[in-house]
């Protein structure tokens, strides 16, 4: 077996050589460990039921374990490890994830800095193919997503039938946020991640699209048409998918708008582009990185403002003639930039915050500017699965939203922890995609 990178990394954090042996492989090792290409057809084109066998669970006959990449503990490199094939349950696709791009929030996760269960599988952004539907799912979702049809996922994943999917608040879904971001596991209180042999649980973050095969709730897919590839698509299913929950529903952009957006990253500068979608007049991009400023012109931006260089607030104002923008977004996550976006808004305007940041962190606001001045501050974590996934998938496949664009970078899955670190740096302009394939 090669040695790799991060089978260094696996000895020098877990102080020995039984995991990194164990999990460390070359893109060699792997092919050798995965079915062909004619047995995959076959598993996938297969119209026989599951089976089980002594050795486990076998998807149409497919192979009965996966690998994924597993976070143990803050700050330690994530290590691939081999999984029990995923059960879906009632309602829920077993997806062969193709893509899964690199966010704000996995990092978060992977720093400490979000408390999650551990051991768990990050990624939230994926794109794959339909393998398999849980038994007694619904015959509609078994017509609408078949076997070996292409789909892309929302992180946010709706149960459908709570009391804010009823009124079809997917973005704040109480099954979701109860199970899933408090617990690591799909709504009836359990994970579909088992390590091989151990059978020890492994929890989720969203569908936990960092493996080789994820389940997902069915409510949080759409499909994808084969126009779209799944590598630069994965970005729909979080980076666009938030920024469009923060345009369309928090800030209702109206066309003619004046926009500014602080901090281009992937869901910043998804953020400029839907904002150009949405016929908004004066975009604003701002940022300290004048690499991400000179990219945010090809997204849509229509000035750039370093706030290194030059106070953000101000230029935004001398931009808008003295009164501020009628939306400003924070895609930071930072108390600063909390405060600057509050500030840059006009009289009446809205502040939409989508930044994640350190739990239990607080951000200023002037009460009586805020109360005089009627300031919305509002804050938006994402889309509604069910009504706008859909529709991204439109504005990508007519090229409204430009998905090549969005994507700077992409990945190997061995390469994990590379994106993740290079993300860390802020050296990732736009958005990095792991493809795992
Ligand atoms: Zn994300
Ligand atoms: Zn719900």
């Amino acid at each position: 077996m090669a040695f790799c990178r991060s089978s260094l990394l696996l000895r020098k954090a877990y102080g020995g050589s039984r995991r990194a042996a164990a999990v460390c492989f070359s893109y060699g090792s792997l092919l050798e460990g995965s079915p062909s290409y004619s047995d995959r057809r076959r598993w996938y084109s297969s119209s026989e039921g599951t089976t089980m066998s002594a050795s486990g669970y076998n998807v149409n006959g497919g192979p009965s374990h996966m690998r994924g990449a597993v976070f143990w503990e803050a700050n330690k490199p994530l290590t691939f490890e081999d999984f029990e094939m995923p059960r879906p349950k009632a309602n829920e696709v077993l997806v062969k994830t193709k893509a899964c791009g690199v966010c704000h929030s996995d990092l978060h996760v992977l720093k400490g800095e979000l408390p999650f269960a551990t051991p768990c599988v990050v990624g939230h952004e994926i794109t794959g193919e339909v393998v398999e539907h849980g038994p007694m799912t619904d015959s509609k979702i078994s017509e609408r997503f078949p076997v070996g049809s292409q789909v892309v996922g929302a992180f946010i994943m709706p149960c459908g039938s709570c009391f804010f999917c009823s009124k079809g608040q997917d973005d704040l879904c109480e099954s979701f946020f109860a199970y899933n971001r408090a617990k690591g596991t799909l709504y009836d209180g359990e994970t579909r991640l088992f390590l091989r042999g151990s059978g020890k649980p492994v929890y989720m973050y969203s569908m936990g699209g960092l493996a080789e095969f994820c389940v997902v709730p069915a409510h949080g897919l759409t499909e994808l048409p084969k126009t779209l590839p799944y590598t630069e698509s994965a970005v729909l299913g979080c980076a666009v998918f938030t920024a469009y929950g923060a345009m369309a529903h928090a800030a209702q952009v109206r066309p003619g708008d004046a926009i500014a957006v602080i901090g281009i990253g992937g869901v910043g500068s998804s953020c400029l582009q839907i904002a150009k979608a949405f016929g908004a007049s004066e975009i604003i991009a701002v940022d300290v990185q004048d690499e991400k400023l000179q990219k945010a012109k090809i997204f849509g931006a229509t000035h750039a403002i370093n706030a290194r260089k030059e106070d953000a607030v101000a230029k935004i104002k001398e931009i808008t003639g003295g009164r501020g923008v009628d939306v400003a977004v924070e895609a930071i996550g930072r108390p600063q930039t909390f405060s600057q976006c509050v500030q840059s808004v006009r009289d009446g305007g809205k502040a939409v915050m989508i930044g994640l940041t350190l739990s239990g962190a607080k951000g200023e606001v002037d009460i009586n500017h805020l109360v005089r001045r009627q300031i919305k501050v509002i804050g938006s974590y994402g889309g509604r699965a069910r009504q706008d996934l859909p529709k991204l998938v439109k504005l990508a496949e007519k090229g409204t939203f430009n998905l090549q664009a969005a994507v700077s970078r992409k990945y190997k899955f061995e390469e994990v922890e590379q994106a993740y670190q290079n993300l860390d740096q802020g050296s990732i302009v736009g958005r990095g995609v792991v493809e795992i394939m």
